[in-house]
């Protein structure tokens, strides 16, 4: 037996009783409006799975009472039924147009009448049973990823502190007396640790960007702070015997930028094209327009299969391949290239090909949009 509200919408009221007593014979509740304010002060209040509404009622007739209806967000969903005397084309049509989901001519057929109710309540109450489940699921989800969160940061913390007297006992060894073995197995613990360390500050960070939290832009000076960003890089190309070099706009220009998050995200492009390079050079590219500036990491090295490309700005992804993973890396430096790049509201892109090269360009606006959903850019890459 089906079950429900239906609103019964009519100035006769002979008609309304005969769809009250078809109705809730059915096993439906029924309730009844003599015109369009009235039901449109019942559904201010209630939550029928259906409206029945007559076409030519007075002070307001059906089509504008089917219109106010659909214009409010509360009762959008709710399916309307129009019921008419007219069984001309363009009638029907204009029912459509104002948001009915069927038509029934007048005079009424019971058996027709129920089976289209009966079909449009039910295919209503699976609808709203499917968007409760999916917001039910994105709730969980959301859960699921705070819980994430708050778990990477808390064992995050945690585990800095065994790391740092793991650091202080291989400081204090080192002043000991070691043979060759021995000194090399400390070494392999202080290196090991090391990365263990920027793994979680890099976790760390990672949370604290991805949090929105609003970054604190301040203007800065754009030479002033690649010239920052670049400090001992030119020194790591020359021990691989790399060339490095950068080109500044030759005017220097004033950005809005938190400054750190920055001189981060040149400094992972720069130590990745130093990285995954073994001859040639990198080169860096500074270019300054009105709204906007980009830097541009180009490098000689390994170059990018396109197969791995879609996933190189996610958390943890390494290259699957002896050349890339020969390497150290903790597969978190594009993703937090990526994070502070829509924390900016800028895009990045990269032109690579395998044995050839990469370029990664970030382009940011001089000047970030503020506001609440600002701090998410676009992002892309090519
Ligand atoms: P990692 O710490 O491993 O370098 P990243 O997140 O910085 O992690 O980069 C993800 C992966 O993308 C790298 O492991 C590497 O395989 C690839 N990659 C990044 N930059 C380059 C580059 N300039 N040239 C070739 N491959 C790169």
């Amino acid at each position: 037996m089906p079950n429900g509200t239906i609103l019964v919408v009519d100035d006769a009221d002979n008609n309304r009783s005969l769809l009250h007593s078809l109705l809730s014979h059915q096993g439906y509740t029924v309730l009844q409006a003599g015109d369009g304010l009235a039901a449109l002060a019942i559904l201010e209040k209630e939550a029928p799975d259906l409206v029945l509404l007559d076409v030519q009622m007075p002070h307001m007739d059906g089509f504008e009472t089917c219109q106010r209806i659909k214009a409010n967000p509360r009762t959008r969903s709710v399916p309307v039924i129009f019921i008419s005397a007219s069984d001309e084309v363009k009638d029907k049509i204009y029912a459509f147009t104002v948001g009915a989901i069927d038509y029934v001519t007048k005079p009424l057929h019971a058996k027709e009448v129920v089976a289209r109710v009966n079909t449009h309540v039910s295919l209503y109450q699976q609808q709203r049973e499917l968007d409760a489940l999916r917001a039910t699921q994105i709730n969980q989800l959301k859960a699921l990823d705070e819980a994430k969160s708050r778990f990477v940061r808390s064992i995050s913390h945690d585990l800095k502190n065994p790391l740092g007297l793991i650091l202080s006992a291989t400081d204090v060894l080192r002043e000991t007396q070691l043979s060759d073995t021995q000194a090399q197995l400390v070494g392999i613990i202080e290196h090991k640790a090391h990365f263990m360390l920027s793994i979680i500050s890099n976790l760390l960070d990672l949370a604290r960007l991805t949090a929105g939290v609003p970054p604190n832009h301040m203007p800065t000076s754009l030479r002033t702070l690649i010239q920052e960003s670049l400090v001992g890089f030119d020194l790591q190309a020359e021990s691989k015997q790399l060339a490095f070099s950068v080109s500044l706009p030759e005017e220097d220009a004033l950005v809005e930028v938190e400054r750190h998050a920055i001189c981060r995200m040149i400094g992972n492009l720069v130590s990745n094209a130093i990285k995954y390079t073994s001859k040639g050079g990198i080169d860096v590219r500074v270019e300054v327009a009105p709204e906007a500036f980009s830097i541009a990491v180009s490098d000689s090295g390994l170059g990018i299969p396109p197969e791995a490309l879609p996933y190189i700005f996610d958390k943890f992804y390494r290259i699957p391949l002896a050349e890339y993973r020969k390497e150290d890396g903790t597969g978190l430096g594009l993703a937090i290239v990526k994070a502070i790049v829509e924390q900016h509201q800028g895009t990045i892109d990269v032109e690579t090909a395998v044995g050839v090269g990469s370029t990664f360009r970030v382009t940011l606006p001089r000047q970030p949009k503020r506001g609440r959903n600002h701090h998410k850019g676009s992002n892309s890459s090519t």
